[in-house]
């Protein structure tokens, strides 16, 4: 017989420390995960200049399932799973974005719904690129209905401590980009930081071929994607010390 319990608490709980001693006494008749996340209320989210973007919805497989190509003459001498350059459309099944503004694909290619390309054009937002996507079975090459893959030109300067970044058994050590996470808030320094509304970070997070950098917004953009109702993201602060 199984039984699964899902608990949420806060670290500072004292339900957080019942729990802790539970795990530690049951420890080889269960199985468990711990998933760590901050949160924030609107008011401090509002004293932030920028914001890190987590995409919490999935529109199904991408690149790993269905292409794009990929120029992989720039890729790491050492893992060759780092710098590859996308040269043709990504391919996805678009039923799987449905209604969704905002969405990943399993191998973390960022999309967007045409509604909310069209407001970022129209509130003159800078720094994003897009790029048409396809259907998996639409052979005429065309982006209907209409998704963007969305990705930005801007590449913000590496994160300064101190931001917490962990290393997993698949870091490269050549090229830095496969086997990063990042364990904490980010923090940049003031000094040469140049944002635009949308930004990629120099840090690649995850492993495999599919690392990817993540978003940073500014507050316009994020009071944009609040007002547009955009779900499906959350945002935590970006120190500038
Ligand atoms: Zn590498």
């Amino acid at each position: 017989m199984f039984h699964n319990f899902n608990a949420t608490v806060w670290r500072d709980s004292y339900e957080f420390e019942l729990l802790t001693d539970f795990v530690k006494e049951h420890e080889h008749s269960i199985t468990y995960r711990f998933r760590e996340e901050r949160v924030y209320t609107p008011g401090e989210l509002a004293g932030f200049e920028f914001l890190r973007v987590t995409v919490t919805a999935y529109a199904g497989f991408g690149a790993e399932n269905f292409g794009p190509v990929y120029d992989k003459s720039s890729a790491c001498p050492a893992c060759g799973l780092s710098g590859w350059r996308q040269t043709s459309p990504l391919i996805i099944n678009k039923r799987e974005m449905g209604k969704k503004d905002l969405a990943i694909t399993y191998s973390f290619e960022y999309l967007s719904s045409d509604r909310l390309k069209l407001a970022l054009e129209a509130n003159g937002i800078g720094g994003y690129c897009l790029m048409p996507v396809r259907h998996k079975t639409d052979t005429l090459g065309t982006n209907e209905p209409r998704i963007w893959q969305i990705t930005s030109a801007h590449i913000l300067p590496p994160m300064v401590p101190p931001t917490v970044l962990e290393r997993s058994a698949a870091y490269c050590e050549t090229c830095d980009r496969t086997g990063v996470y990042l364990k904490s808030e980010p923090y940049y320094s003031p000094k040469g930081f140049i944002a635009e509304d949308i930004n990629f970070t120099a840090e690649c997070f995850g492993e495999r071929p599919f690392a990817t950098h993540d978003v940073v917004i500014s507050q316009r953009t994020y009071r944009l994607l609040r007002e547009l109702k955009v779900r499906n993201f959350r945002v935590e602060p970006v120190h500038l010390i």
